[in-house]
């Protein structure tokens, strides 16, 4: 059974009309980039998971959520106000970096769809020389979440609904159009259709089950 850790929350900043980063106090919680944490805020007893946003060392904890139509929790912690007591359970899951494979300098492909950047935008910030380029798939350029935050030529963005200066498909299209890296180790993070296609189109093109590794939102 994993501690529950007090926090507050600290900041909200909207990406998007519906899309915003929730930034919590770390309070002495600590993790590995890649791993979620489970949120609840305290007399509502409902927890929902998410990846956390912020780089290991960084001084807080952010969270990148998108509000779900008909969801409960995901539109209701946007309007929080600063310093509200929630719950943090954790840190969970084994969606990280291996410690061999960061020495080996192996080249990593990040694949996501909308909030499954998370895991990778922790990832990359806590790992400034690794060698890897993202697949972000979403609908509209708009989508781009802080962006900036990775070198222009690693950050492919994919739109499904939006002809323009991007990539004009699904992330499956891309590499159906751009070919795969066999010597790359793919991560794989957004909801459970997107994970299936893009697992089956790499397996289907050689790449092993052991470089394949997966993280289902929903
Ligand atoms: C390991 C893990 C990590 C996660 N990390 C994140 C994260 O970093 N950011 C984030 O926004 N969410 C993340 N989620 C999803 C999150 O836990 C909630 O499911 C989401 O916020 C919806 O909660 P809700 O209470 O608003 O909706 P609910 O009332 O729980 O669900 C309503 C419906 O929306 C579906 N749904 C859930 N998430 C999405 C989505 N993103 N887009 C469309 N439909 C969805 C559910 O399957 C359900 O059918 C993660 C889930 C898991 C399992």
């Amino acid at each position: 059974m994993k501690n529950i850790t007090y926090s507050k929350i600290s900041g909200i900043r909207n990406l998007t009309e519906s899309t915003y980063v929730l930034r919590l106090e770390k309070n002495g919680f600590e993790f590995k980039a890649g791993q979620y944490l489970v949120l609840n805020v305290p007399g509502e007893n409902k927890a929902r998971e998410y990846s956390i946003y912020s780089p290991e060392d960084a001084p807080y904890i952010d969270l990148l959520i998108k509000e779900v139509d008909k969801g409960e929790i995901s539109k209701e912690l946007k309007y929080l106000k600063i310093g509200t007591k929630v719950e943090i359970t954790g840190p969970f899951g084994f969606f990280l970096l291996r410690d061999n494979e960061q020495k080996k300098n192996s080249h990593f492909t990040f694949v996501a769809t909308g909030t499954g950047i998370a895991p990778f935008h922790s990832i990359i910030l806590s790992n400034p020389d690794l060698d890897y380029e993202i697949i972000h798939g979403v609908r509209h350029g708009y989508e781009a979440y802080d962006s900036c935050d990775y070198p222009e030529d690693l950050y492919k963005l994919c739109t499904s609904r939006e002809h323009g200066e991007y990539f004009f498909g699904r992330v499956t299209h891309y590499f159906k159009e751009k070919g795969i890296k066999k010597d790359s180790i793919y991560y794989i993070c957004g909801n459970s259709g997107m994970v299936n296609d893009v697992t089956e189109l790499l397996e289907k093109k050689g790449i092993i089950a052991e470089n394949i590794r997966t993280e289902v939102f929903f």
